[in-house]
């Protein structure tokens, strides 16, 4: 057994199996492994599965799908002794509707049409756990914000992450301690939005790995401890012209940033739905924990949903605080940059902008500025999402499989809490969530 394994992994350096990668709805990678032979084929024809199973694809009755491979996303994985390739869906000959990276490609593909690119930068942060059979997580260190020694056990696997990125074509940037014990943070290079998308769904996975060989559990759930920092996934956002970037202002921001600012705080509530798509994504945004909870923006406020970093020039940009890593980043992208989009094109102003603390400020004072609250559940949000046309337009048909499958992850947990007898509004963090977010 181990002899095949090692013919496999070093008979030479050239894979021999190919892994086809697409999303679910959860943004999920999902696939197939085929001998690395047919990658010619799974370029051209493509390559037949059955999407019965898939969360948020189709039913039963209907679902023989097709993988066409995009060769620009080829990687090979030395140490797997495989290489890997994101695709698209096709359903009789045409785009399948509810494939994420074809909802994300269309909008890129209107953008270009615009004479426009975009271009993310995500900030994905997640915790390390020390885990047996139970549910008694255990935290692997006591570190806090930027630590280098000492408590920040982790540093040396951080870094082993960093090595192996470049591999999957991602180019690391930061590595450091995040607030929470335990929780880590790596930044890598910004790219356009599909390419961000895919790199999200590379990296996610590499961490998970690195922590495995090294005995630990890597978790992106957005809250998985009670009265401790969530996981956010801040994402650096700017759109460019013939090589221009048209965020960039006389002195800061130019006009269209500004109104890419207020389309997105006029879509804010809508677009929680997907960037925050999880019942536990709600248990990060409450106070206290440099998550948004109010719909607002200003230049150094990190309270704030829509914060403008420092930067001038062509690295001017706005960072969107909301989306945590549970997101389909093709999805949080589609519909973040659609939303924007709307207000370059309708020039909405951006309201609600504040330097101060707006945890602190009374219920009167953010009234009159025009401070307004995100969704404080999976099932508001989804509220939100039904009356925003301009954000369900962006979804398409998918609209309805997003719809319909996360009703009923909420129903479930409905289901659970009134089984176990546990408070409607319980902001705590339930077994029911860990089960269900710890490994995405
Ligand atoms: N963890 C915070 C969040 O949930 C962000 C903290 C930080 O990056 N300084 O968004
Ligand atoms: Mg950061
Ligand atoms: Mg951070
Ligand atoms: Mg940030």
């Amino acid at each position: 057994m181990n002899e095949i394994k090692s013919i496999i992994k070093h008979d030479s350096n050239k894979p021999k199996f190919l892994q086809l990668i697409f999303v679910d709805i959860n943004g999920v990678p999902k696939g197939m492994e085929v001998p690395i032979g047919r990658y010619e084929e799974a370029v051209t024809d493509g390559i037949s599965f059955d999407g019965s199973s898939i969360p948020g694809f189709q039913g039963i009755e209907d679902s023989d799908l097709l993988f066409k491979a995009d060769p620009t996303t080829y990687v090979e994985v030395p140490w797997e002794g495989i290489a890997k390739v994101f695709g698209y869906i096709y359903k009789d000959g045409k785009p399948y509707h509810a494939d994420p990276r074809r909802i994300l490609n269309s909008v890129v593909e209107e953008l270009k049409k615009m004479g426009i690119t975009a271009y993310i930068g995500p900030e994905p942060e997640f915790y390390l756990f020390e885990k047996n059979g139970s549910w008694e997580l255990k935290l692997p260190d006591g570190g806090g914000y930027f630590d280098l020694v000492n408590l920040d056990k982790a540093r040396e696997m951080k870094r082993v992450i960093a090595h192996y990125m470049p591999a999957f074509k991602l180019i690391p940037e930061v590595l450091h301690h995040e607030v929470g014990p335990g929780q880590h943070e790596i930044d890598f290079r910004f790219a356009d939005a599909l390419t961000t998308a895919d790199n999200i769904v590379r990296f996610k996975y590499l961490v998970k790995a690195v922590a495995e060989s090294y005995g630990l559990y890597a978790t992106f759930m957005p809250k998985p401890l009670f009265g401790k920092p969530g996981n956010g996934m801040h994402l650096h956002i700017s759109l460019w012209k013939e090589g221009e970037n048209i965020f960039r202002g006389e002195k800061g921001l130019s006009d269209d940033a500004l109104y890419f600012i207020g389309g997105v705080l006029k879509h804010a509530k809508a677009l929680t739905a997907v960037t925050n798509p999880t019942v536990n994504s709600y248990k990060r945004l409450v106070p206290g924990y440099e998550a948004p909870v109010y719909i607002s923006w200003g230049y150094k406020n990190r309270s704030a949903l829509i914060r403008v970093p420092a930067y001038v020039g062509n690295g001017a940009r706005i960072e969107y605080r909301c989306p945590d890593p549970s997101a389909n980043p093709y999805l949080a992208f589609a519909v973040i940059l659609m939303a924007g989009i709307d207000g370059i094109k309708h020039k909405i102003e951006p309201f609600a902008y504040v330097e101060e603390n707006v945890y602190e400020m009374g219920e009167k004072e953010r009234w009159s500025l025009g401070i307004d609250v995100l969704p404080t559940t999976l099932e508001e949000a989804l509220g939100e999402l039904k009356r925003d046309k301009v954000i369900r337009d962006v979804l398409g048909k998918a609209y309805h499989n997003f719809m319909e499958y996360k009703t009923k992850e909420w129903e479930a947990y409905q289901r659970y809490l009134e089984k176990n007898g546990i408070n409607r509004r319980t902001i705590k963090v339930t077994e029911w969530e860990l089960e269900r977010y710890f490994y995405v």
